[in-house]
């Protein structure tokens, strides 16, 4: 199961249902549909159990709304108007919704969160639209750096491509927003910035030097090879001249002389043997010790070359995904988060200025308030409709047709209401008791009932 906030605005619709009416072609019902295709009934009420509850829920709601209007003429103050108004807009925001919970969730709290921060600002509408200008960027960088950290949850390609990368972009989110502000004239966020560069900068290298620089080939050919060992030397003198005999004490002389020269000689031959192979075992050994170190030399230069290079390309490749990583979600958190929170703002002051409005036309029936009345009713209505255009993330085309419906059906309903409505607070007023008198409202309502009585009827006549 997933967070909440890598699930808004990307998730996936629960079953579709129509209302409990026979023959209601479910197949026809688009997930943000209001009103079932076929016989035109409320789907968020269409599963609560039929008859008295239903009745007595919607009648309640209808007599809540006149109400609301009534008291805000004898209390003479917008707020009660305002509470209707809050009441139709979280409808409006959270039914089309309906069958995606988290996002629906999401979308009604922060809706009311917004609405109710711009009326505690009636008379400061500056400052919140200021303090707004400072709080979404800040949430819509840390809400990306957020998305960024756990990318392999949305991105799992990038994720096995580069896990690393998702905490890269992560710092990268708050960085790069962090370095434009500060050039932009804010020097203070420049420690932000250069911390989050830092930071991307060391989590590419050790992310280079985990799953890069330790994961090289560390066999290395192509060195010195070692001599072969030396064969002994098998100096010999040449056989001693068989033994003349000798033939008087001076010959005798001489032959003991010759016996000592050819054993000099041969103790001599040894000696020079014995050092002749002892240097050569010498230099053999301190051969194989060079090549050895050179060869050690090699291997540590090769190895240390192919971890540098593998560190760098890894890092820098992380680096890249982190990038990608950093706009995909930054993207991403403004789809999500910032264009409907900027939409909800607009339709927060909407529903404000409608309150306004609506308790000025009640008290005076002045056809401008009557206008600006319909003007600020459509921007709230029009906003909080592209907001769950952008939560839903459905195709526009199946987006606009679910709306036009759910207008056309809430349009006939408010018409409806409105006559009712309309004369049932306006009569005492019409008699003399109470502020509110049968206005424009009502009876443009009026007439376009009766003729879309009359038109029913004729119609109904020509094809019997
Ligand atoms: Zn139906």
């Amino acid at each position: 199961m997933l967070p909440w906030w890598l699930v808004i605005g990307y998730e996936q619709p629960g079953p579709v249902y129509g209302c409990s009416d026979p023959g209601c072609a479910v197949a026809e019902i688009a997930p943000t549909d209001l009103y079932c295709r076929t016989h035109g009934h409320f789907l968020p009420a269409a599963t609560w159990p039929l008859g008295r509850a239903r009745f007595v829920v919607a009648n309640a709601a209808r007599i809540a709304v006149c109400a609301g209007f009534l008291l805000t003429a004898l209390l003479d103050s917008p707020i009660p108007a305002w509470v209707v108004g809050l009441a139709v807009a979280t409808v409006a925001i959270a039914a089309p919704l309906r069958v995606y919970p988290a996002t629906r969730a999401f979308a009604a709290s922060c809706w009311t969160l917004v609405a109710l921060a711009a009326a505690t600002q009636t008379r400061n509408l500056e400052g919140f639209l200021t303090a707004l200008g400072v709080a979404l960027p800040t949430v819509w960088f840390l809400y990306s750096a957020a998305l960024s950290w756990g990318v392999d949850h949305w991105r799992p390609r990038i994720a096995a491509a580069d896990r690393g990368a998702g905490y890269v972009a992560a710092s990268l989110s708050f960085a790069l927003p962090a370095l434009v502000v500060s050039l932009q004239g804010f020097p203070a966020l420049r420690i932000a910035a250069a911390v989050g560069l830092v930071g991307a900068a060391a989590g590419a290298v050790t992310v280079g030097i985990v799953s890069g620089g330790m994961r090289i080939d560390t066999v290395v050919s192509a060195q010195l090879p070692y001599p072969p060992r030396p064969p002994r030397l098998n100096w010999t003198l040449p056989p001693k001249q068989p033994a003349a005999t000798a033939a008087g004490p001076f010959d005798r002389l001489g032959l003991a002389l010759s016996r000592f020269a050819h054993g000099s000689l041969r103790v001599s031959a040894i000696a020079a043997r014995t050092a002749a192979d002892g240097t050569r075992l010498f230099l053999h050994l301190l051969a194989i010790v060079v090549i050895g170190l050179v060869n050690w030399l090699v291997r540590v230069v090769v190895r240390t070359w192919r971890r540098m290079v593998r560190t760098l390309t890894t890092a820098c490749r992380t680096l890249w995904w982190a990038l990608w990583i950093t706009a995909a979600a930054t993207v991403r958190s403004f789809r999500v988060l910032v264009l409907p929170v900027a939409l909800f703002a607009a339709a927060g002051i909407a529903v404000l200025r409608w309150a306004d409005h609506v308790h000025r036309y009640l008290i005076d029936g002045a056809i401008a308030d009557l206008a600006g009345l319909g003007a600020t009713a459509a921007i709230a209505l029009l906003a909080l409709t592209a907001a769950w255009m952008l939560l839903s993330a459905n195709p526009l085309v199946g987006s606009v047709r679910s709306a036009t419906h759910s207008a056309e059906n809430a349009g006939a309903n408010g018409v409806v209401l409105t006559t009712v409505g309309g004369w049932t607070i306006g009569l005492p007023g019409l008699l003399g008791f109470g502020p509110i008198r049968v206005g424009w409202l009502t009876i443009g309502a009026t007439v376009l009932l009766v003729a879309a009585f009359l038109s029913l009827l004729a119609r109904r006549r020509r094809s019997p």
